[in-house]
């Protein structure tokens, strides 16, 4: 038998849920949810109760590992949204859609997040004209992001505009695919985030 070796999936795996963590994989029958979906590793296939602190922890998990953000930093972001006035948790999920990696990735110049981020770390988008290598940099409304001039040539990024034309645009984003660049017409709303998660259970961890 084939040895399982593809550690994002096996996070989607083991959160029992596709996380959209390899590109474009993730949307076609290869994805191991659809082939494999349950836990990996000997037991997997085991049924396991969790406790209530084992669901909390398993849906903090589920976001860290969409957005690609390490704990010292989502806690962070989790006492930044504490401090804003509104729901917790969908303020949460704002500042994390407002990263600006996950941006370049939903105005699909990215295959993934990972992919996106590698972009950004690489100096190849600016923001309102200035060059931003900060993957974590939150957008605000108004701002406008795009492939750097001189990075325009970038093979990979104009074949992701292309393949990408089609995957739907949230409705705070706005693109234009022939100049490489978008625009954050609005901070994302709880119903702009299509992330199968409850953040109420992150709350109610971090306010233990
Ligand atoms: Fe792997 Fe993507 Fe499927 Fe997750 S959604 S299991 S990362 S192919």
């Amino acid at each position: 038998m084939a040895r399982y070796i593809n550690e994002q999936c096996r996070i989607c795996r083991r959160a029992g849920q596709k996380l959209f963590l390899k590109g474009e994989r993730c949307f076609t029958d290869k994805c191991s949810i659809s082939r494999r979906n349950f836990a990996p590793g000997q037991h997997g296939q085991k049924r396991t109760k969790l406790s209530e602190y084992g669901i909390q922890l398993r849906e903090k998990q589920k976001v860290k590992a969409y957005y690609g953000v390490q704990e010292k930093q989502f806690r962070r972001y989790f006492q930044m949204a504490s401090n804003k006035k509104g729901v917790t948790g969908e303020i949460l999920l704002q500042i994390l859609e407002s990263r600006l990696d996950n941006v370049v990735y939903r105005l699909g110049y990215g295959k993934s997040r990972a992919q996106a981020r590698q972009f950004v770390n690489h100096g190849q988008f600016e923001v309102n004209g200035k060059k931003v290598n900060i993957p974590s940099y939150l957008v605000k409304s108004g701002d406008v992001i795009s492939v750097r001039e001189i990075k325009k040539d970038n093979k990979t990024i104009k074949i992701n505009a292309e393949e990408n034309e089609k995957r739907p645009l949230p409705e705070w984003l706005e693109k234009d695919s022939e100049k490489l660049s978008g625009k954050v017409i609005r901070l994302a709303a709880r119903e702009d985030i299509d992330i199968p998660i409850e953040e109420h259970l992150i709350v109610e961890l971090y306010s233990k």
